[in-house]
């Protein structure tokens, strides 16, 4: 099975390589697109990191991440992030959309205020022709990462909003919903889905942040999810992130990477 779809979220080895390390050694594998965080790229440089990524003939299939719409100085910061995002190449920003500001607790504002959020950064998103991809966050990081729980819910942000918008679907945060095929397809008629980002969930998960698991060490079934993707008209990159303290940060970088090409190859047919 050919890689050629398949893209590294650099938040997968960023305890083991910076930037350059991590463009290079995904090259020297085979992979030909990364998704880089933004303190990733900060501390390079951005053209320094434009550079990077060129030399390397990495395609860029996402920039993680805007959002935080519930954060004070959130709106100057995604302007940042789109125009970062639009340097790099990125086919889409990747936004966590925030949780309840602090001593809140008043979701229903919350999620108020990140409708608002969006709907006043897309003018420069549109200008710049940079998609926003709305990440719904399984319901455990309601409080404190994003308040977008659901693909429903996301889709309908999206839909609301219109053009430039649609949803990142990845598996360690929407695996679990009963209503996930019907959305998944939905997305797809509306041409809305722009990221598809996989990683497992664990039986125990330890830690909800940093343990996510590598495909096939949980329970996640990424042949039929994949399907439903294809389905839906998706042909966009396939994008392994996993953030792993105790595991996969631990290892070597290039058996990372390895484990990554294997595993992708295994579990998504
Ligand atoms: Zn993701």
């Amino acid at each position: 099975m050919s890689i050629d779809k398949l893209s590294i979220n650099l938040a997968t080895v960023r305890e083991q390589w910076d930037l350059r390390e991590a463009a290079e050694a995904c090259a020297r594998h085979g992979i030909t697109a990364i998704d880089p965080w933004r303190d990733q790229v900060a501390k390079l440089g951005l053209s320094a990191a434009v550079r990077v990524i060129r030399d390397n003939g990495l395609r860029v299939s996402g920039y993680c991440r805007g959002g935080m719409f519930t954060s004070p100085d959130a709106i100057d910061d995604n302007r940042r992030a789109i125009d970062e995002a639009a340097a790099l190449g990125a086919e889409c920003l990747v936004l966590v959309c925030g949780g309840l500001p602090a001593g809140s607790r008043d979701l229903v504002e919350a999620r108020k205020r990140i409708a608002d959020g969006l709907g006043t950064i897309l003018p420069h998103a549109r200008a710049c022709k940079m998609p926003l991809a709305i990440e719904p966050l399984h319901p455990m990081y309601a409080a404190d990462r994003a308040c977008v729980n659901t693909l429903a819910q996301a889709i309908d942000l999206a839909q609301a909003l219109g053009d430039g918008v649609g949803v990142a679907v990845d598996t360690y945060h929407v695996w679990w919903d009963p209503d996930l095929e019907a959305q998944i397809a939905r997305a797809g008629r509306m041409r809305k889905i722009l990221a598809y980002h996989i990683s497992d969930w664990l039986v125990p998960t330890r830690d909800i942040l940093l343990d996510r698991g590598m495909m096939g060490d949980g329970v996640i079934d990424f042949a039929r999810i994949g399907r439903w993707i294809e389905q839906a008209g998706y042909r966009g990159y396939t994008e392994v992130e996993i953030f792993s303290k105790r595991d996969w940060w631990t290892r070597p970088g290039d058996e990372v990477l390895r484990t990554c090409i294997e595993r992708y190859r295994s579990t998504l047919m």
